[in-house]
């Protein structure tokens, strides 16, 4: 990091220790953003650090910030790390913070979405209401956590709804009817659309996967 004069060097050092606790690399993205804005107030914690552990790092901000007056950021035009004036920060910072809600608002959208054409593609139109997730302003609290949460979710509904009906080699009647093309002479009756199980299965996982996230109440009914 050579951009920066001696002294601002400490106070590098201790964000970079933050981000490096939490996420196991000296500067992951968005570091200084997300660090500035667990140290402005108590935090529920961050990636997997728990609250004290994360509570300890913050603390040894205080120092080097009064000493330096400043804070630190990665320009990406630049590159490298560089100091940057509070007033300055701060506008930055509000500027990020915009940006990333409506990321987040635009991310849980598309999740609650996704779940929505699940739940009815598996004909439980009537879990939908269950399987709704929260505001976004409800998990703006540790703000990449719940970023990085809801791709991880999205990514593995993803795959969960990916899963292919079953389709015989020969295209015979053992054959599911979900994936039969029209006019092919396929085996089960016609009220069952999928026969080979795999919207049991799907929706199985979904649920389980909605009660791991706690959108679904454990003791919710859970239909096969
Ligand atoms: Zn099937």
């Amino acid at each position: 990091m050579p951009e920066l004069p001696p002294s601002y060097q400490a106070l590098t050092d201790v964000i970079s220790a933050v981000s490096q606790r939490v996420h196991r690399t000296p500067w992951a993205h968005d570091t200084e953003y997300e660090v500035w804005h667990l140290f402005q107030g108590p935090s529920a914690g961050w990636g997997w650090v728990s609250e004290d552990d994360l509570n300890a790092q913050l603390d040894a901000l205080w120092r080097p910030f009064r000493a330096a007056e400043c804070w630190i950021y990665r320009d990406s035009e630049r590159g490298g790390l560089w100091s940057v004036g509070l007033p300055r920060w701060r506008a930055m910072y509000e500027e990020w913070a915009v940006r990333r809600r409506q990321e987040l608002a635009v991310e849980m959208a598309q999740l609650t979405e996704t779940l929505r054409a699940a739940a009815s593609s598996a004909q439980h139109a009537a879990e939908e209401a269950a399987l709704a997730f929260p505001a976004p302003t409800a998990v703006w609290k540790s703000p990449a956590t719940a970023l990085h949460r809801a791709r991880a979710q999205r990514a593995l509904l993803d795959e969960l709804l990916a899963e292919p009906h079953h389709i015989d080699d020969e295209r015979s009647q053992f054959t599911c009817r979900a994936a039969a093309v029209p006019g092919e002479d396929v085996g089960g009756s016609p009220e069952s659309v999928c026969g080979c199980g795999r919207d049991e299965r799907v929706f199985r996982r979904l649920t389980l996967l909605a009660q791991v996230t706690g959108h679904l109440a454990l003791e919710g009914s859970v239909k096969p």
